[in-house]
């Protein structure tokens, strides 16, 4: 019994193994995802500060074609004035000019203003791009080390599961149906211990003569509480001591 428990307990540590490790494993993509948004949202507020310099130099476009047609026709006055021959005529063109020149003065005001905007949004995405470049790195060597953790736990994995392979062989085919039934419900851990009287998969006390029958250990003994197989390790010597013990607190 106690050799077939054994094979059982070996295959037990190596599936509790396998457990842990894929679990770790099959968390690493939603790890990588998190990584992934953290940097896109970065991204993205960059992005949002290029499309309003986008913006800007959109704004400053028809100004500046504006400001250029201002100027031809100040540039021409010049050229019109010598043909003109009334003094309505000249009043006329006089005031052209003065609308111009106010208009000049106007875009002139405007497109400043876009270019100090535009300064400012430059500095601030310098500024943005320095820290999401040091921040990506960081995260980049993050997700890195997450996708090398992964291949290692892989690896680790299939190692576990040629070694399971091995163990199922050796356990006996009763004990062996009994432990795949029940692994699943006792998250793995069917064969537990038992030195104080106490299961170690339920924490609940077992009645003393059960206790005695599984240091006997003739045959295959379950927790009255949670079913899950029991065997301890009190050694024949303290056994001895137990039962004489036991002798002594009969008489
Ligand atoms: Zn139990």
């Amino acid at each position: 019994m106690k050799t077939l428990l054994e094979d059982l307990i070996s295959l037990q540590n190596v599936e509790i193994k396998i457990f842990k490790a894929s679990k770790e494993l099959e968390e690493i993509p939603r790890k990588v995802e998190d990584i992934m948004g953290i940097i896109m949202a970065r991204k993205s507020t960059l992005d949002a500060v290029d499309e309003e310099l986008a913006a800007l130099e959109d704004r400053k476009k028809p100004l500046d074609a504006e400001l250029q047609e201002t100027q031809e026709i100040l540039d021409a006055s010049d050229a019109r004035i010598k043909k003109i021959k009334t003094n309505k005529e000249h009043m006329a063109l006089q005031r052209e000019v003065e609308i111009a020149k106010k208009r000049k003065a106007d875009i002139e005001e405007q497109i400043l203003n876009l270019m100090e905007r535009t300064e400012k949004g430059i500095q601030e995405k310098g500024k943005l791009q320095a820290s999401f470049n040091e921040g990506k790195t960081l995260l980049d060597e993050k997700i890195s080390k997450l996708q090398t953790k992964a291949g290692e736990l892989k690896s680790v994995v299939d190692t576990l599961n040629t070694e399971a392979g091995k163990l199922r062989k050796t356990v006996d085919p009763t004990l062996l149906s009994r432990y795949e039934r029940m692994k699943k419900n006792k998250n793995g851990l069917v064969v537990v211990s038992c030195d104080n009287g106490v299961c170690s998969g339920c924490h609940m006390h077992i009645p003393p003569q059960l206790f005695n029958e599984i240091m006997r250990g003739e045959k295959l003994n379950v927790c009255p509480v949670c079913q899950r197989v029991l065997y301890t390790n009190v050694k024949p010597k303290a056994r001895k001591k137990v039962e004489k013990e036991a002798e002594e607190a009969d008489e």
